[in-house]
C-alpha cells in the first residue's frame, strides 16, 4: 500500500465534490478527488439540470443560490461548457395561482428576488412551448439557467485536472476515514481536510453519524423525450401551479393556503406522490420531464406506472412540443433532511461532511462549497457572501 498526500481529499465526484474541488483548487490547494464508481452516477446525473434560485426561500438559501449562480457561470465559460441561459416561467392555468404569483412579484424585491407577471399574451410571446388554451399568465425570472447534468458532470473532471491538477480516481471507494488518513482502492492517503459528498451513501463512511443525523431519502420518478427537431428550442425552463406549493419560496404567500387546499381536494393523487411538474431541455434538445418525490430510506426499486402517467397528465397541460413521446425513463434519488435545508457534521477533526441540498443541490452545489472552504479557513471571509 503506497501512501501520498493532499492538502484536501473530496469522497465522491457528483455536484457537490466537483463544486468542493474547484473552490479549494482555484484558492491553491492541492486536490484529490475519490469515486466509487468509473463516473458519477447519482443525483447529479440524473437531475434537470435547473440552476433555480427562484425556488429557495428568502433570506441565506436564497443569498446562497445566487451566489453559487455566480460561482456556475464563471466556471462554464472557464471550461468553455454550453448552458441555456434562458431564464424561467411559472406558466399559470388557475385564478388561485395568478393570486399566489401576484402576491409573491409584489413582494419579491422587498426579498431580494428579481421577477414579474406577465399577462397571457406576454406569457406567449416568451415562450413557443406553452398550451394557450385556458392560459392565464405566468412568473417571469430571467435569473434561472439550464445545463446538461450528464454533459457537465462527464467534462468537469478533466476541465479541474488539467486547469488546476485536481487529480481523480474513479472506480476508487473510499473504505474508511481516520483523519488525517483514508484508504481508498490499494493506496492510504493522508490530508489536511477531507470533505465526505457521498449523497445518499449513508453506510460506507461514518454511518453513526448518519444515522443519527434525522437524514432520509428521496425518490424521484423523470422521463425524458427523443430530441426535438433541429431547431426547435424551449426557451425558458417551465414550471406550473403545482410547483408553487413544492418549492418554500412561495411559503411567503397567504394566498398559497387556499391554493395547497384546492390541490389537496382536487387532485389529491398530486399530493399522494408528491407531484410538480418541471421540463428542461437536454444538449441534444430533449426534453427532461418530472417529478414526483417518495420519501424514506429503503426506496423502491421499481417505478410506478402510475406516477409516470400523472406527471405526464399534468405536463401536457401546459407544455406543446413537435414530439412528446417518451424514450427514457429513471429515478433518481438524494439524501434529505425533513426540516433542515443542508446538513454539515464533522465526525472527527479535519473531516466535513456535507450532505442533503435536497432538491436543490445543483442550484446549491457551489455556494456551498465556498462555504465550505471559508469555514475550514482555506478561504477569507470575505470570499464568500453568503
Ligand atoms: C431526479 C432529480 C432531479 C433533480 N433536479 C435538480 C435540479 O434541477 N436542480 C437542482 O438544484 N437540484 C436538483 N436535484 C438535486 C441534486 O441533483 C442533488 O442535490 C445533487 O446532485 C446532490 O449531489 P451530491 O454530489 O451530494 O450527490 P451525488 O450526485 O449522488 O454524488 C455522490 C457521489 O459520491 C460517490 N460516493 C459515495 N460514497 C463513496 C465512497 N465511499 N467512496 C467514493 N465515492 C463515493 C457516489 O458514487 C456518487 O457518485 C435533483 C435530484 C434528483 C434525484
Amino acid at each position: 500500500m503506497s501512501h501520498r498526500t493532499a492538502d484536501v481529499a473530496i469522497v465522491g465526484a457528483g455536484i457537490l465534490g466537483l463544486a468542493h474541488a474547484y473552490v479549494a483548487a482555484r484558492a491553491g490547494k492541492s486536490v484529490v478527488v475519490f469515486e466509487r464508481n468509473p463516473r458519477a452516477m447519482g443525483a447529479s446525473v440524473r437531475n434537470f439540470g435547473m440552476i433555480w434560485p427562484i425556488g429557495q426561500p428568502n433570506g441565506a438559501m436564497h443569498q446562497m443560490a445566487l451566489r453559487s449562480r455566480s460561482l456556475w457561470l464563471e466556471m462554464l465559460q472557464a471550461a468553455k461548457l454550453s448552458y441555456r441561459p434562458h431564464g424561467s416561467l411559472h406558466v399559470l392555468y388557475r385564478p388561485d395561482e395568478v393570486e399566489v404569483v401576484k402576491e409573491f412579484v409584489e413582494r419579491a424585491p422587498g426579498l431580494g428576488y428579481d421577477c414579474g407577471w406577465l399577462d397571457r399574451e406576454a406569457t406567449l410571446a416568451r415562450s413557443h412551448a406553452i398550451q394557450p388554451e385556458g392560459l392565464l399568465g405566468a412568473l417571469w425570472s430571467d435569473t434561472e439557467f439550464t445545463v446538461d447534468p450528464r454533459q457537465v458532470l462527464a467534462a468537469l473532471p478533466a476541465f479541474l485536472e488539467e486547469q488546476y491538477g485536481v487529480r481523480f480516481h474513479f472506480s476508487t471507494p473510499v473504505r474508511s476515514i481516520t483523519a488525517p488518513h483514508l484508504e481508498a482502492g490499494s493506496d492510504r492517503w493522508s490530508a489536511e481536510n477531507i470533505i465526505v459528498c457521498s449523497g445518499e451513501d449513508f453506510e460506507t463512511l461514518f454511518p453513526g453519524h448518519f444515522a443519527a443525523s434525522g437524514l432520509t431519502r428521496c425518490k424521484l420518478q423523470m422521463l425524458r423525450t427523443a430530441p426535438q427537431p433541429a431547431g426547435w428550442e424551449l426557451g425558458p425552463s417551465l414550471a406550473a401551479g403545482l410547483t408553487l406549493r413544492f418549492y418554500p419560496a412561495f411559503n411567503v404567500c397567504s394566498s398559497l393556503d387556499a391554493l395547497r387546499k384546492r390541490i389537496a381536494e382536487e387532485t389529491p393523487e398530486y399530493d399522494q406522490w408528491g407531484i410538480h411538474a418541471l421540463v428542461s431541455q437536454t444538449a441534444d434538445g430533449a426534453l427532461t420531464l418530472g417529478d414526483s418525490h417518495e420519501n424514506g430510506l429503503t426506496i423502491d426499486i421499481f417505478n410506478k406506472e402510475e406516477i409516470d402517467r400523472l406527471i405526464l397528465r399534468y405536463t401536457h397541460q401546459f407544455l406543446r412540443a413537435p414530439d412528446l413521446s417518451i424514450a427514457e425513463r429513471w429515478f433518481g434519488v438524494y439524501a434529505k433532511h425533513p426540516d433542515k435545508p443542508t446538513v454539515v457534521m464533522h465526525p472527527q477533526q479535519g473531516v466535513r461532511i456535507v450532505a442533503s441540498p435536497g432538491g436543490s443541490g445543483m442550484t446549491l452545489s457551489f455556494g456551498m462549497a465556498e462555504q465550505s472552504m471559508v469555514e475550514l479557513g482555506v478561504l477569507a471571509g470575505d470570499a464568500a457572501h453568503v
